[in-house]
């Protein structure tokens, strides 16, 4: 039968300058199942580099290394994983434990990675613990222990998975020589178990207690005994433990990088902290942006609507701007009235405008005189210093009043404390002011010239016996379209003026364009916020860098027990994730706070909080984090676990 381990004509260099530096030259070596054997030699000699050779965490230079006849070159680096997991056992001179954890939670590690379901790890990790003399010690870190402690739990992590092959490399070079003697004397009773044990030393008196001594010099054996045959010994196949499925041993891993990362993130609480208020400040204003952005959209268009977007005006002529005469008259009262009549209108106003001079005493000056109705102040939103609009009976019985603007006012009373009542002369007819309209803050602006109004009917019947309209504003019933209202008024104008002499203006369209202009605008801040979001990640991304570097120990001793290098990336990817997640959390609490707050200050603005805000932040959060992690969890998973494991 074939030795289990059976090394042929190893080599191993490494770069040193221009040159190769040989390590090992040509090792050739038989282990049995069961055996257990020291290796000694010189500090420097080699030991540690063959034993990482054997424990398949290094790869030979040249060379054939079979295990239990396979040779170990065939196999990728998950079946390697896989088979120090399941088939090796580790212990180092410094334990290599991993400080955060407690020691139970240091021997299910190996466990974790095979998909050992929590309970059943837990339950033999204490046994093994127990058996080992720590049963009073479970829950204590590596640093509350003494080195023969955790040496001691550095064998029972060896051991979780079954550890038929138990690798040693001086187990007891840091330990008082009765912490030594313990070890020893453990790992003899697994030898006696039928564990087959490999131990590297230095030391002489350690080597005399194995039943093998093989003796290694620059890297050369120069002493090599036969092997010894141990029929009782464990035979090498698959761990006794009943293997679980797959999604299992995915779960199991994920659960455990969880604890890491929360764990990780503990132990750096200012870090962590410094490195989420980048994503904080990026959630919080992406859907700041979102939440106050919708709500001042909704403003600004609640103000159009205000003027009247259910309504539309009609102008003579082809387009803006015409002034041919033929169309100048085409509007008539008639069409008016025929409009008025229509099921679907709410209510129809004409607008004449005139260009007349007003007189108040020895001033006089040049005003544009607007003949309306009395819905017209509250259609644009206009508001009143002094006095008030028209009333229905000013327009049906041609009252002679205006209301006057405040450019008026101070053009022709600069002294006066009230104007209202006074009367001033319109071209040659006498009208007594009723109003004097504040400046307007809106979007029409305002012209060089005076501006008076007055009811249109007044206009009509009194100063310019007009008979054609400038304009008729059709206001259109509500929850009516306003598209169909605007073709069936064109319908019927075409009809009674058997051409088409006039344009139709929706204010709908105003709405649209607000609409667009408001959208866009928000797209743009939008923007600016997801920049910030970006450097909020770039810092997640550098601090995951920084944590890599100083977590390559736990790394290298993650996978000398047995991670695969997706086990290692999907931490460090949970982590970067952890890390946005919880930072978009409270930057949203952040938001919300933010969102009240202006509630209080802007009382009419409606904000609210939407579900799709909620789920953005979250989305963005973690798209974040995978896309920033990402370089630095590939890092990580990319080490190769012996450099990893040589860095203290
Ligand atoms: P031992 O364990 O017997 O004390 P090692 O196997 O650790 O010796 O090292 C043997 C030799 O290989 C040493 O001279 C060391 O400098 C060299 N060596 C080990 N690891 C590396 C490495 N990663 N790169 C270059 N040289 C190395
Ligand atoms: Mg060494």
């Amino acid at each position: 039968m074939a030795a289990l381990l059976e090394l042929e004509n190893i080599r191993r260099s490494y770069p040193s300058g221009d040159e190769q530096v040989e390590v090992l030259k040509g090792i050739g070596l038989q282990i049995e199942a069961g055996e257990m054997v020291a290796i000694i030699g010189a500090s420097g000699s080699g030991k540690s580099t063959l034993m990482n050779i054997i424990g398949c965490l290094d790869k030979p230079s040249a060379g054939r290394y079979r295990v239990a006849g396979v040779d170990v070159s065939q196999l990728n680096s998950d079946k390697l994983a896989q088979l120090r997991r399941e088939h090796f056992g580790f212990i180092f001179q410094r334990y290599h434990l991993l400080s955060h954890l407690s020691a139970t939670q240091n021997v299910e590690v190996p466990a974790v990675y095979a998909g050992i379901p929590l309970a059943r790890r837990q339950a033999r990790a204490r046994e093994l613990l127990s058996r080992l003399g720590l049963e009073g010690r479970l829950t204590y870190r590596p640093g509350q222990l003494s080195g023969g402690q955790q040496q001691r739990v550095s064998i029972a992590r060896a051991l979780m998975n079954g550890g038929q092959v138990i690798l040693a490399d001086e187990p007891t070079g840091a330990l008082d020589s009765h912490s030594g003697e313990e070890v020893m004397a453990t790992l003899r009773q697994l030898c006696a178990a039928g564990h087959t044990v490999i131990i590297v030393t230095h030391d002489a008196s350690v080597a005399a207690q194995a039943e093998r001594i093989i003796e290694i010099r620059d890297g050369e054996i120069i002493s090599n005994p036969p092997p010894v045959s141990h029929p009782a010994a464990q035979s090498f196949t698959r761990p006794s433990e009943k293997r679980v499925g797959s999604w299992r041993q995915k779960l199991g891993a994920f659960r455990e990088a969880l604890t890491m990362a929360g764990l990780a993130m503990m132990a750096n609480k200012m870090r962590t902290l410094l490195t989420m208020l980048g994503i904080i400040i990026g959630i919080a204003s992406v859907s700041s942006i979102v939440i106050v952005g919708e709500a001042a959209q909704e403003q600004v268009l609640s103000d159009i609507r205000a003027i009247g977007t259910n309504t539309i005006d009609i102008y003579p002529g082809k387009d803006f701007g015409d002034d041919e005469p033929q169309y100048r008259q085409a509007l008539k009262f008639d069409d008016m009235t025929a409009i008025e009549h229509q099921p679907w209108v709410h209510s129809a106003s004409p607008r004449i405008s005139k260009s007349l001079r007003v007189r108040y005493g020895n001033r006089d000056a040049a005003a544009s005189v607007t003949g309306v109705n009395g819905q017209y102040f509250s259609v644009y939103g206009m508001a009143f210093s002094e006095g008030g609009g028209f009333n229905q009976t000013q327009i049906d019985s041609r009252a002679q009043v205006v209301v006057i603007d405040k450019n008026t006012r101070r053009q022709l009373f600069p002294d006066k404390a009230q104007v209202v009542g006074e009367v001033l002369l319109v071209g040659n007819t006498p009208a007594t002011i009723i109003g004097v309209a504040k400046d307007k803050s809106s979007m029409f602006g305002s012209s060089k010239t005076l501006s008076v109004w007055m009811p249109w009917s007044t206009i009509t019947g009194r100063i310019s016996g007009q008979s054609w309209l400038d304009t008729i504003t059709v206001r259109v019933n509500d929850g009516f379209d306003s598209a169909l209202a605007e073709q069936r008024l064109t319908q019927l104008l075409e009809l009674r003026h058997g051409r088409r002499d006039f344009f139709t203006y929706n204010m709908d369209e105003l709405l649209k364009t607000a609409e667009k202009t408001t959208g866009t605008l928000q797209l743009f801040l939008t923007l600016v916020a997801v920049i910030s979001l970006l450097v909020g990640g770039i810092g997640v991304m550098n601090i995951m860098l920084v944590s890599v570097a100083e977590r390559t120990r736990e790394i290298g001793i993650r996978m000398a027990v047995g991670a695969r290098a997706s086990d290692v990336l999907q931490q460090f990817l949970i982590e970067a994730v952890l890390v946005c997640l919880v930072g978009g959390a409270i930057g949203m609490m952040l938001t919300l706070t933010i969102a009240f707050t202006l509630r209080l200050f802007l009382p009419g603005w409606e904000i609210g909080f939407s579900p799709m805000a909620l789920l953005m932040a979250f989305l963005c959060s973690t798209l974040t984090g995978v896309l920033f992690g990402w370089l630095p969890a590939r890092r990580a998973a990319k080490m190769n676990p012996i450099d990893a494991l040589a860095r203290e």
